[in-house]
């Protein structure tokens, strides 16, 4: 921690000398100063200390960038060191000052996904706006569910998002328009901004998400089946049952769609998990089409609800879509209470009579 008190008054550990009866501004025990040759300034619990508001340990990295963060955000708001919030017994790394407060809290060690919801639930609570900023740890890192999960939040005309600080060049990354395409890979843009007003003014550029590559989805699925991939197998059992085969799923359901992260292993999986299960029967209603949609999306790894971002909305409108297109193809017709079946979707045995009956189709040209 960087800003102590000392007989009352908040000191910052930049101005101070040892020696003092520092101690922490939120529980109030006793604190030392640190400083070395490398290491900026800044105050520790004594060890063994059990202090409420104990936010992640001190690193150089830590320390310098909360530092580097007052200044770069300053246009937002006058920024504040470590702010403490006694109600939800939270210290926010820089606080800005500003009608709707923002809590900027810089995120260099591992936290876990409880963590992140309780801290951002304390924060709504008062009214606060949280903004987590990744350290290099999670900038080096692949993109992974796990931090999409706990940290992607959205902002104005930057879409779903994740905010990167790199305390050697003063940057700030934005990785934005985070999506899910509909074979499951994640796809984004990155931008590097040296100014916090470019973050308000400009959007981040509409990018061309790449398109699906069906043929090398069919071969994945294939492949992974033969290898008994786990989260695999529970899918091709439940499609399996409805009398098909995962690799085989009719054409028709290929889509340029994207979602957003939260998706499991893509739209595609789970409009082939749909697919089946409605057909399986003569005809359903939008009650059951919610129920299974949920299950299908659980099924196929997918997640209803990051910490700060809900995936529900985008399930509703994969509905939708979905079965609009079997209207459409003459499969479904809708009816006062729901839907009924009137045809069956062409699914193929498995890929290698895919390939026999693509090889015939690719003469009529097929699309995909
Ligand atoms: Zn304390």
């Amino acid at each position: 921690m960087l800003i102590a008190e000392l007989e009352d008054q908040l000191v910052d550990a930049k101005n101070v000398e040892r020696g003092r009866p520092f101690v922490c501004p939120g529980c109030h025990l006793p604190v030392r100063l640190r400083r070395g040759s490398r290491v900026q300034p800044y105050f520790a619990h004594l060890p063994g200390a059990l202090c409420p508001l104990q936010n992640e340990a001190e690193s150089q990295q830590h320390v310098q960038g909360k530092r580097q963060l007052m200044t770069f955000f300053a246009a937002w708001g006058q920024p504040e060191l470590e702010r403490i919030l006694p109600k939800i017994q939270q210290r926010a790394d820089v606080w800005l000052v500003r009608k709707q407060p923002i809590a900027l809290e810089f995120q260099c060690s591992p936290i876990s996904r409880a963590e992140v919801a309780s801290r951002t639930a304390g924060y709504r609570q008062l009214g606060v706006y949280p903004m987590w900023l990744l350290g290099k740890r999670y900038a080096k890192q692949r993109l992974t569910w796990r931090t999409l999960d706990r940290f992607a939040s959205w902002l104005p005309g930057w879409g779903l998002c994740l905010l990167f600080w790199d305390v050697e060049t003063c940057l700030l990354r934005v990785d934005h328009h985070l999506c899910q395409v509909a074979t499951g890979q994640f796809s984004w843009g990155t931008s590097y901004l040296r100014d916090v007003t470019d973050l308000q003014s400009r959007s981040g550029v509409y990018l061309a998400t790449p398109r699906p590559n069906l043929l090398a989805f069919r071969r994945q699925l294939t492949a992974d089946l033969q290898r008994e991939s786990a989260g695999l197998r529970d899918v091709q059992e439940a499609v399996y049952l409805s009398g098909h085969h995962l690799a085989g799923f009719p054409e028709q359901l290929a889509t340029m769609a994207v979602t957003p992260p939260g998706f499991g292993k893509g739209l595609l999986l789970w409009r082939v998990v749909m697919t089946a299960w409605l057909f399986q029967t003569k005809q359903f209603d939008e009650q059951e089409v919610h129920r299974l949609s949920r299950a299908a999306l659980i099924l196929i790894g997918g997640q209803l609800q990051a910490v700060r971002f809900n995936v529900a909305p985008a399930l509703q409108r994969a509905e939708t879509t979905l079965l609009q297109d079997w209207v459409r193809l003459g499969k479904l017709e809708r009816r006062s209470q729901g839907w009924q079946v009137v045809g069956q979707p062409q699914w193929t045995a498995d890929l290698a009579a895919y390939l026999v009956r693509s090889a015939h189709g690719s003469r009529r040209g097929s699309k995909w």
